[in-house]
């Protein structure tokens, strides 16, 4: 056990000795670098086939999608539902890519598991209390988003409920939080991967698309995620990022993706070495 200075040790987050590897299909979360990409809402069914095809193409190892949109204006697009839930599976047969989707009501747990590889939390439903009870009767793999104004010992106990509840496949994922900058659109604090490696078990990933909010620092701060030890990325692409109906100003091109991952892949080989 780490001497953590929380005020609660016995999390079952916490016990570092044996890493946790969350199975998702073939892949191993945790073991090598898991880029998961695609669009930040599905909105029909050419446009997240095409996403997907590309990402797949460049390397990506699985494919990301919203349904259910948690938007700041009720006003903003909410997202497809169950038929972006169908486009992903169609994504899905087509490019073998598992799915990641977002899910933010405990009542949808269920059957969204039926459709979903991993299911997300996002920020804004980090605390959540009865969301993450629900995720904690299932077995599919979680990905937790940090929330905007978590501490790491508050996003550990959000993790705390979904492992305690039964299910061991959780993964973390910093997305930045809230500081008194406002030129990004959040404060990437790439510095939780090496401390969460030191406090958890479970595998650290990192979304520098919602970190920043502008798709010319995606690419810096993927290469920081990577020299930070994160065992994965997950990446807005867009196939024409200005009809994007969400999150326009932080998604790639698929091009801008492969060029990214040309870059990624042996960045990643290299800290390796180094070890
Ligand atoms: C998303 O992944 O599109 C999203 C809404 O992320 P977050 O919850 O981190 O804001
Ligand atoms: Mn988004």
């Amino acid at each position: 056990m780490v001497a953590s200075g929380f005020k609660n040790v016995k999390l079952a987050a916490l016990n570092s000795d044996q890493r946790t590897i969350v199975q998702v299909g073939n892949l191993k979360v945790g073991e090598g670098l898991t880029v998961i990409a695609g669009p930040c809402s599905v909105e029909s069914e050419e446009q997240l086939l095409e996403t997907a095809r590309r990402v797949k193409e460049a390397g990506a190892d699985m494919l990301r999608g919203g349904v259910f949109k948690p938007r700041t204006s009720p006003y903003s697009f909410q997202g497809l539902g169950l038929k972006g839930l169908k486009y992903l599976q169609k994504a899905r047969d087509e490019t073998g890519l598992p799915i990641v989707t977002e899910v933010l009501d405990p009542r949808d747990v269920d059957w969204v598991s039926e459709y979903a590889d991993v299911l997300q939390v996002g920020a804004r439903n980090v605390q959540n209390f009865s969301l993450l009870k629900e995720l904690g009767k299932i077995n599919k793999p979680v990905l937790l988003k940090r929330g905007m104004y978590s501490t790491i010992e508050e996003w550990l106990n959000s993790a705390e409920y979904i492992l305690s509840g039964g299910n061991p496949n959780v993964i973390l994922c910093e997305r930045g939080i809230r500081t008194f900058e406002t030129y990004t659109r959040n404060t990437l604090d790439l510095s939780a991967v090496p401390v969460l490696k030191e406090l958890t078990h479970l595998p650290v990933i990192v979304d520098p698309s919602h970190g920043t909010g502008k798709a010319s620092l995606i690419e810096p701060m993927s290469m920081a995620s990577v020299a930070s030890g994160t065992d994965g990325l997950i990446l807005e692409v867009h196939r024409n990022p200005a009809e994007a109906l969400s999150d326009k100003e932080q998604s790639l091109t698929p091009e801008q993706f492969k060029a990214l991952m040309e870059r990624i892949r042996p960045l990643r080989r290299f800290v390796e070495e180094l070890k």
